[in-house]
């Protein structure tokens, strides 16, 4: 590693990889180097997916290292500027669905699979039809999904080129501690590497995409830097599970539909997010050893389950004076853990209605063979607020209009599933901040939610610093 770079990359996430992919491809001979704190992509492992639970690894293999959380992620990239992020807060939505094609094709050209779900027209007309009826708004959004096994690949395709052709510097195992800044421009970073030694770095541009594992980092240095920025929503909700044949008719065309309702109580967004026809529903493990359900499919038929699962999410944006969404979030995860004794909870809707908690045997008793085998069965009405439970019932009742079957005593409900969306710093229309030639992007500036748009944000960025060192 050299003591100056062109541009320094914090985070080798999608978006730092793409802000890479585009700068080497439209300008020759810049230095570039890109830290993160995680491991090369073969060395990333995660012992609890052999073990069932969290082994603390430090750093975590499943959200830090190349590629960053889309690592081990399902690889659904959705092709939608409505989907996944922010990104029309910044430009208009023609530009973004150009930029959406353009990080499309990369992928494809790194070995993404070429079939696109949700382009049937008439088919999502029809399904847009039917939830209109029931006040539930049907977001269109055609989907590439490269599958857990495929996105491995496209993105070890892109450490390849980047890294091992030379192009670029990586350093794992480097934590980004401290950005520095001189009369208000982009400076230096400080790091600890491997060795536990500290070193100052100079780039002529910083772009900071450390994703949502390193956002709590990027509000101190936000704080630290005079960079405003604004609370986010947090997501907090439950992952469901059925079998296939209750979402079939919507995921057969749709892959994922996405859905929204307006709950009748509390008048609270409820969305469906992150659906895995034939998929397994997973135990996600944070630092601190906060476990979180999520769920993934792989592309490959013969590793496809009976069983269907989506997040049920409830979205909150609370106001002043309260600024620690994130906190919250957890705190609610940190009482479903509490209950289980460290990991996932699973109920029986039939079980939440009635005010009685699903045990071993009246979870032996579920037609929904659960996927996620060490779920401990419990009561959710221990754990989520009560305006969270009644919308997501009411919501889950207002779906099985277009599911039938979804509001059915054996379908299972396992929390609890939270996405947190960081501080959104506050950038210019080419992610720059107040700080010149400082740039903060993807999920850990709370602009992005999903690897396209985390993708699309590292273009516009090399494109913003070809354009100015071309100046
Ligand atoms: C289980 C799971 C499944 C998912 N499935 C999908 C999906 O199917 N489709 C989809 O669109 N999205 C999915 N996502 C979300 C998607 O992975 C993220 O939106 C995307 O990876 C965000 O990209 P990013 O580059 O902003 O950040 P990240 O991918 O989080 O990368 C940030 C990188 O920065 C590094 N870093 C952090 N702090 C520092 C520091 N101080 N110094 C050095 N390095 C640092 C981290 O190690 C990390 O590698 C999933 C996420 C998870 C966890």
């Amino acid at each position: 590693m050299k003591n100056k770079y062109d541009v320094i990359i914090i985070g080798a996430g999608p978006a730092g990889i793409f802000t890479a992919l585009e700068l080497v491809k439209k300008k020759k001979g810049l230095d570039i180097l890109i830290l993160d704190k995680g491991r090369a992509l073969s060395q990333r492992k995660c012992p609890a997916r052999n073990l069932g639970r969290c082994a603390g690894c430090d750093p975590c293999g499943i959200t830090f290292g190349w590629s960053g959380a889309g690592a081990f992620s399902d690889g659904k990239l959705s092709l939608s500027p409505e989907v996944g992020g922010n990104i029309t807060d910044y430009m208009t939505e023609d530009e973004a669905k150009e930029l959406i094609d353009y990080a499309d094709s990369i992928y494809l050209s790194f070995g993404a699979q070429s079939e696109v779900h949700g382009l049937n027209s008439k088919v999502i007309d029809d399904i847009k039809y039917e939830a209109s009826k029931h006040n539930i708004q049907l977001i269109p959004c055609p989907v590439r999904h490269l599958g857990t096994e495929k996105a491995y690949y496209v993105l070890e395709g892109m450490y390849d080129y980047l890294v091992n052709d030379g192009k670029v510097t990586f350093s794992e195992m480097t934590t980004v501690i401290d950005i520095l800044e001189e009369n208000r421009t982009a400076k230096a970073v400080v790091i600890r590497t491997k060795d536990n030694e500290i070193k100052t770095i100079e780039g002529d541009f910083i772009v900071a995409a450390p994703g949502r594992g390193g956002a709590e980092w990027l509000s101190e240095q936000t704080r630290k830097l005079s960079i405003s920025t604004n609370n986010n929503a947090v997501d907090i909700g439950v992952r469901v599970e059925v079998p296939n044949s209750i979402m079939d008719h919507l995921t057969k065309d749709l892959y994922e539909a996405k859905l929204v309702y307006y709950s009748d109580t509390f008048d609270n967004k409820v969305r469906t997010f992150c659906m895995n026809p034939g998929g397994v529903v997973s135990q996600e493990n944070y630092e601190g050893g906060l476990a979180l359900v999520n769920g993934h499919s792989y592309a490959d038929e013969n590793l496809k389950t009976d069983n269907t699962n989506f997040a049920l999410l409830v979205s909150t944006r609370f106001t002043e004076p309260f600024k620690e969404p994130i906190e919250y979030g957890k705190y609610i995860a940190r009482l479903a853990n509490m209950l289980t004794g460290g990991g996932i909870l699973v109920q029986r809707l039939g079980d939440l209605l009635q005010g009685r908690r699903t045990d071993k045997d009246r979870l032996k008793k579920s037609t929904t063979i659960p996927t996620l085998k060490n779920a401990v069965p419990g009561d959710l009405s221990y754990v989520l607020p009560h305006r969270y439970l009644v919308s997501i019932i009411e919501a889950l009742k207002a779906f099985d209009n277009i599911a039938p079957g979804l509001y059915s005593k054996n379908t299972l409900l396992y929390g609890v599933e939270c996405k947190f969306y960081s501080s959104k710093v506050q950038v210019n229309d080419k992610f720059e901040t107040s700080v010149k030639n400082l740039y903060t992007i993807g999920d850990g500036a709370g602009i992005t939610r999903g690897l396209m748009q985390a993708s699309v944000t590292g273009i516009v960025v090399a494109r913003d610093i070809i354009e100015k060192i071309n100046r």
